[in-house]
Formats: C-alpha cells, structure tokens, sequence
C-alpha cells in the first residue's frame, strides 16, 4: 500500500508577539550601537555628514518603537496599506516594516 501523505509542515504566517520583540530588540540594540559609534567618532569636517546618518539611525529607532506599539495592540505585521499580513520572510529582514512589498513600493515612489 502506498502512504503518501505529504507532510506539509505548515510554516506559521505570522511571527509570535514574542519573536516579534526579540527580533524589533535586536534591531533596536544594533542602532543604539551605530549611534554611540557615530558619537565616539568625534567631530571634525565630517560633522555633517554623520548628523544626516544619525537622524536616519533615529528615524528607524522610531519606526522599531512604533512597531513594539504594533506587537503590543496585535496589528503587528499586517499590512498598513493593504491590510493583509506582512510575509513572515520580510519581517525576518525588516522586522519593523508597516508595509508588503507592493505597499512599499508605492509609498516609497510617493
Ligand atoms: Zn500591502
């Protein structure tokens, strides 16, 4: 007799809240890294230039609160522009993303 049931591990869609935070933790740490890193580095004629990176580095420490809020109110990895949930595979990547990829696509030409 043949058996073939073909095991379909079933890959969770959406992270749990608490991957969710240990990965947004990371993401947060590696930027507060980067920050004090641009601080040590002194002043001199690249001032301006790493007070643009800084602002950049601030802005995406924004975004990783925002997202705990997300984690914590459960819309956390469901798609601001289209309301359907966010791949896991992009929240791996980005894990403070608001947004699919086509959504992302389309605010970022905006
Ligand atoms: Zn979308």
């Amino acid at each position: 007799m043949s058996l073939d049931t073909p095991r379909t591990e079933s890959r969770p869609e959406r992270l749990t809240a608490h991957e969710a935070r240990q990965r947004l933790e990371h993401e947060r740490n590696s930027r507060l890294t980067q920050l004090q890193a641009i601080d040590e580095a002194g002043h001199g004629s690249e001032e301006q230039m790493l007070s643009a990176q800084k602002d950049t580095i601030k802005r995406v420490i924004k975004e990783i609160e925002d997202a705990f809020t997300r984690v914590h109110d459960g819309s956390y990895g469901i798609c601001q522009g289209c309301a359907t949930p966010i791949p896991v595979e992009r929240l791996e990547i980005l894990p403070y993303t608001r947004f699919c990829v086509p959504c992302q696509r389309t605010t970022a030409c905006a």
